[in-house]
């Protein structure tokens, strides 16, 4: 079984639109402590995944998920595009052929988030989109029934404790020191990601 594609359509597209229309901000978080292309680089792999989007809603969820994955790759450039990239196809590599339900919903994200670590080399605590997405995953996990608003608030809260964070990984961490006191990008477009998918992650009772 598959995720209805019109479902599968609607979450694709309601994620990749509020990423293009966070454009701006994304940038001015990467002005602060990167090179300012962030939000650029979002936009450009969103809008990749928005011209391929018939095609991809109409796949196997996995196979879906692994598209997303590509197009990211492939667009969005920068140390983000593979990270993200490593996400969405870490999550179709491990949903397979299996139904795609909420139960499985844990165990799927967590390998996306386990293949996100394993290609920034990096963990929780080091300024980061895992900062995100780590937070989102144990709240996933904590709680028998899925539900929205706690995955939200694990997703801004997640994004806000990197403001006082030192950057130990990417091109934040060439600054030290002075990358204290801003939010980091990637975990910022991660909040936003979870934030557009967070109402259709929620199980029902
Ligand atoms: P670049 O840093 O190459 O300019 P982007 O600006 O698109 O690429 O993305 C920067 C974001 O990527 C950072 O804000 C951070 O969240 C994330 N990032 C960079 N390096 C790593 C890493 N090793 N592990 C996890 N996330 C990382
Ligand atoms: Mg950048």
């Amino acid at each position: 079984m598959s995720l209805d594609p019109l479902i599968l359509r609607s979450m694709i597209a309601t994620a990749a639109e509020r990423l293009i229309a966070s454009a701006d901000e994304l940038t001015s978080l990467d002005q602060a402590i990167g090179d300012g292309d962030h939000g650029v680089n979002m936009k450009r792999g969103c809008e990749q995944v928005l011209a391929e989007l018939d095609a991809i809603a109409a796949k196997p969820t996995a196979e879906a998920l692994k598209a997303v994955g590509m197009a990211l790759v492939m667009k969005v450039g920068g140390a983000s595009g593979p990270l993200y990239g490593s996400l969405f196809m870490g999550m179709g590599k491990k949903l397979g052929e299996r139904p795609a339900t909420m139960e499985l919903l844990p165990e799927v994200f967590a390998a996306g988030v386990e293949a996100v670590a394993a290609r920034g080399k990096s963990t929780a605590g080091e300024k980061t989109m895992l900062d995100v997405l780590t937070a989102v995953l144990k709240t996933m996990r904590s709680d028998e029934r899925i539900r929205a608003e706690p995955l939200r608030e694990a997703a801004v809260l997640g994004a806000t404790s990197t403001i006082p964070m030192r950057a130990t990984k990417g091109r934040a961490s060439y600054l030290g020191e002075r990358s204290v006191g801003h939010m980091d990008p990637g975990a910022r477009s991660s909040q936003i990601l979870i934030e557009a998918l967070s109402t259709y992650l929620e199980s029902r009772p």
